[in-house]
């Protein structure tokens, strides 16, 4: 059987930025992507925000992450010539019963350490934004929208500079716990079986499902898995604004807002449709709640300007009716195996947050007396 030092399973914008750190670290690295090219899961089907680090429970790993992902993952886009804009955000009150809300999540951004967001009046947000209806809001200018592929392969070019390799068309079938290691089943054209001292699970919506097919790993260890659709519509016309436009957040997401890509196409969405499986299709119907939404803050939207643009699908690791889950970075500590780290319910900021996430995980293998 053939023997690695670190494994990481999936090439999204995680595992790329897990195996750069580990590489960069000095550790031996072999990538295992299902797919036949990287970054084709939720890296690809994602709003391409930075966010700022608002909006998450304070003390969560969410919001620590987000912010010490954010300021990483910038001076890693300027240094590496990933394209990105630092073009801010505006969170709106469309009416005063959501003022109080407005003030509090201002609150709520200062304990996680964002402490850069600006009160503006409806006059204010006019002057910077003149269709906006809107009368207060917040602005962030730590939020910014970065080119996600660039990203994900200037990672995986600094962890094979590092010494990764990568395996595409490598799904990892089944883990088993050893003595010395973990044992791997890995299919594909050329299926092979190899043991890895350490093992990092970051396989975005099949995480939960490696982990329970992972003998040795008791099953109350992982969590189930949920999955809420977000379904986007691009503006076919140009658009009006300059800033990302959020409204106040709803259950699940953060309302159906307006983001800008780096070519300046304004996109609406996503929202949250709870399903049962992993089906990307969009149902185009989903367009009337979207203008009725955007209308609130954006009354002039012209009849037939939205087209249907493309879906994602937040991992979840909590149900509908159950208060959002944070971030699970589960190593040996919470699991009680030594050299494996899996992670769940990498849902938004994970884009954000990967750089800090994949410093969270070295130092969770740090702690391994395995290999600390
Ligand atoms: C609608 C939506 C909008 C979002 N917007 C933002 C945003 O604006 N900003 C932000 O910060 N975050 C955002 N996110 C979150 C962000 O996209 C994710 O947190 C991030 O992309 C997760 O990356 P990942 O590498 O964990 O997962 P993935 O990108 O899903 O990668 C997992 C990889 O594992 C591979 N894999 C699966 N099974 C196996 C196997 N058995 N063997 C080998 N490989 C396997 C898959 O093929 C895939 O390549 C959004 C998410 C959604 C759904």
């Amino acid at each position: 059987m053939e023997q690695v030092d670190c494994v990481v399973i999936g090439a999204g914008v995680v595992g790329l930025a897990v195996a750069r750190a580990l590489a960069q670290a000095g550790r031996e690295v072999l990538i295992l992507e299902a797919e036949a090219a990287i970054g084709t899961g939720t890296s690809a089907r994602n709003s391409e925000v930075i966010h700022a680090g608002i909006y998450y429970p304070q003390g969560s790993l969410k919001a620590r992450l987000c912010v010490a992902g954010r300021d990483a993952l910038y001076a890693f886009c300027e240094s590496h010539g990933v394209p990105y804009r630092r073009c801010g955000k505006l969170i709106v009150a469309t009416d005063d019963s959501q003022l109080a809300g407005l003030y509090a999540l201002q609150a709520h951004a200062l304990a996680n350490g964002v402490d850069d967001l600006q009160r503006l009046n409806g006059a204010e947000l006019k002057a910077l934004e003149p269709q906006l209806n809107a009368v207060a809001g917040l602005l962030s200018p730590s939020t910014g929208i970065v080119d996600s592929h660039a990203l994900m392969l200037a990672l995986q070019g600094d962890a094979e500079t590092a010494g990764a390799l990568l395996a595409l068309l490598a799904p990892v079938e089944a883990v088993e716990v050893m003595d010395d290691g973990l044992k791997l089943e890995v299919g594909g054209a050329e299926p092979m079986t190899l043991l890895a001292k350490t093992l990092i699970n970051c396989a975005g919506h099949a995480a939960p499902a490696i982990a329970l097919r992972t003998k040795g790993l008791p099953a109350d260890k992982v969590p189930s898995r949920y999955f809420a659709k977000g379904s986007y519509f691009s503006l076919a016309t140009a658009t009006p604004f300059r800033h990302l436009v959020y409204p106040m957040p709803e259950p699940g997401g953060l309302g159906v807002h307006l983001t800008l890509d780096l070519g300046g196409q304004a996109r609406f969405g996503p929202d949250v449709e709870w399903v049962e499986t992993l089906d990307y299709a969009m149902d185009e119907r989903r367009a009337d709640r979207f203008y009725a939404a955007i209308r609130r803050y954006w009354p002039a939207l012209p009849d037939g300007a939205l087209q249907p643009a493309y879906t994602g699908i937040r991992p979840k690791i909590s149900g509908p009716a159950e208060p959002a889950a944070d971030f699970r970075i589960d190593g040996p500590a919470e699991h009680g195996i030594l050299g494996l780290v899996n992670l769940f319910g990498i849902e938004s900021p994970g884009l954000t947050a990967a750089l800090a996430i994949a410093d969270e995980v070295c130092q969770r293998l740090a702690q391994d007396p395995r290999t600390g």
